[in-house]
């Protein structure tokens, strides 16, 4: 592994345990392993799992084959209520849905995060760490409760997890307060991400904050997509949707596809674009932005600019103007040059834009495509697909095949395309409902979800329909200013 600001090669188990480098650049793998097209000859039908052994071990290559045999058997077995994990569902015009909802919370961040406390647990274990390891997480909505799942009542390790305050859905925010487990807390931020997460990232790099809790035995990690635990695992799901469409006659082995991805931190895609450099054909990325479309302006134009206004909605976990994942890309863009990367880093935190240089632009321009899909054009898109293929989208994802469509029209090609669908319809049933045509206003949260299930014939997903009868258990509202305070507390440091 390797920091993007500077040459600094620590082992991946670090890399993990630490999230984040002290001069708070990200770490990125030292260089990419040739997997090429077929990582999985001669294994044809093994599971998920073991596909996800072959993937990951040249970017853990300290842990043991053990180790990470046993790290993806747990992670990734009847906690999915689908036995090829990640399912890809064809609906014509050469789109291949790649469903990465089938874990426990509905929602993508499952895939890595039923990963990473078993990754956690065991680098800690042989790194022979004393400290107890608090987690901290910022959320738009669906990491929060994919990591509080995947951490609860985990050994040595506790989660502290900061959400917007009404910037998550009804059915996000019950899902998070919740939570069960000895070791978790979660505290709503009068704020938006970008104001939870920059608290979050200023706690990390605080020396004050930092070293009273190393006085108490307490040290700090994170499992946001900026911790390299994170990313890794969502590698694995491009190369088995690669394999799902072989399989399916779609594509010819070696044949280049293209991948659009919904996007919010720029963590998904830009595991695609690794993905892509281990090998996995791939023409273009379509970075689907809904209309918080910093990143649709920046891959138009080179310019990142966040000073706009922030909008709320219906597909909130892209509700984000600073995509920290970005960062990984650009250092790859300028050439593996850390300077460069400083510097725009620096611009964006001191003056809220940066403007990349003309190599690095057109090297963007010849591998991405940026675009975005307002509220109506999403709303659009659920009503148009369940109507012509029967098949419903959540708004995310939504946004996502808005944009494709929006791609495939403005240059005429079809490329076989593996559409990334991140959430269960049944997440966010009010904005569903709402583009199917239905009447929402007034009604509660599960009433919708009777309403979508008998609408569409598909039972409500257990998970969703217990939140109904399960207490509220963290009720914490705070200001951005008081986030360390609220760790303190939850530590018991008061
Ligand atoms: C987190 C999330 C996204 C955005 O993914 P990034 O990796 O942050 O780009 C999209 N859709 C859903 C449902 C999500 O939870």
């Amino acid at each position: 592994m390797e920091r993007v600001s500077s040459h600094v090669r620590p082992p991946s188990k670090r890399v993990i345990i630490q999230g984040i480098a002290e001069d708070n650049g990200l770490y990125v793998p030292s260089s990419f392993p040739a997997l090429g097209a077929n990582p999985f000859a001669r294994i044809e039908k093994i599971s998920y799992a073991a596909r996800a052994v072959r993937i990951l071990q040249p970017f853990f290559s300290d842990f043991s084959e053990a180790e990470l045999d046993s790290a993806c058997r747990v992670a990734y077995a009847s906690n999915f209520d689908s036995p090829s994990i990640a399912p890809v569902k064809s609906i014509g015009e050469n789109i291949s849905v790649l469903e990465l909802w089938h874990g426990p919370t509905l929602a993508f961040k499952d895939m890595a995060l039923q990963f990473m406390p078993q990754l956690l647990t065991t680098a800690l274990r042989s790194e022979c760490q004393e400290d107890k390891i608090v987690i901290l997480v910022a959320t738009s909505g669906d990491t929060g409760k994919a990591a509080l799942e995947g951490f609860a009542d985990v050994e040595g390790l506790s989660i502290y997890v900061f959400y917007p305050h009404e910037g998550v859905s009804e059915i996000q925010r019950l899902q998070m307060v919740t939570q069960k487990g000895r070791n978790v807390g979660v505290c709503g931020v009068c704020g938006n991400f970008d104001d939870a997460q920059a608290g979050v990232k200023r706690i990390f790099s605080d020396p004050e904050i930092n070293l009273r809790l190393a006085k108490s035995g307490y040290r700090l990690s994170s499992a946001n997509s900026i911790n390299w635990g994170r990313l890794a695992p969502q590698v694995v799901y491009y190369y088995t949707g690669y394999e799902a469409m072989l399989v399916e006659g779609r594509i010819e082995r070696g044949q280049k596809i293209n991948v659009c991805v919904p996007t919010g931190n720029f963590g998904n895609i830009l595991a695609a674009y690794y993905a892509m450099r281990c090998g996995l054909p791939v023409s273009k990325f379509l970075c689907a932005s809904n209309i918080n479309k910093v990143l649709t302006d920046f891959i138009r134009t080179g310019i990142y600019d966040r000073r706009r206004e922030f909008h709320r909605t219906e597909s909130p976990s892209m509700d984000i103007l600073i995509s920290s994942n970005l960062e990984r890309l650009l250092f790859e863009l300028a050439g593996r040059q850390p300077g460069k990367v400083r510097k725009w880093m620096e611009d964006l935190a001191a003056e809220g834009w940066y403007a990349i240089d003309e190599e690095a632009l057109s090297e963007l321009q010849s591998i991405f495509y940026g675009g975005f899909a307002d509220r109506l054009e999403t709303l659009r898109a659920i009503e148009g697909v369940y109507k012509r293929e029967g098949y419903l989208f959540d708004p995310h994802s939504a946004v996502g095949y808005s944009v494709l469509q929006k791609y495939r029209e403005e240059t005429g090609e079809s490329t076989p395309t593996l559409l990334v669908s991140t959430a269960s319809p049944f997440k966010f049933s009010r904005a569903v409902l709402e583009a199917l045509g239905r009447e929402t206003s007034g009604k509660d949260e599960f009433s919708l979800l009777e309403e979508l299930s008998s609408f569409t014939g598909q039972p409500v997903p257990p998970r969703l329909l217990e939140l109904k009868s399960l207490p509220e258990r963290h009720t914490r509202i705070c200001q951005k200013e008081e986030m360390a305070e609220r760790v303190y507390e939850f530590l018991g440091l008061g």
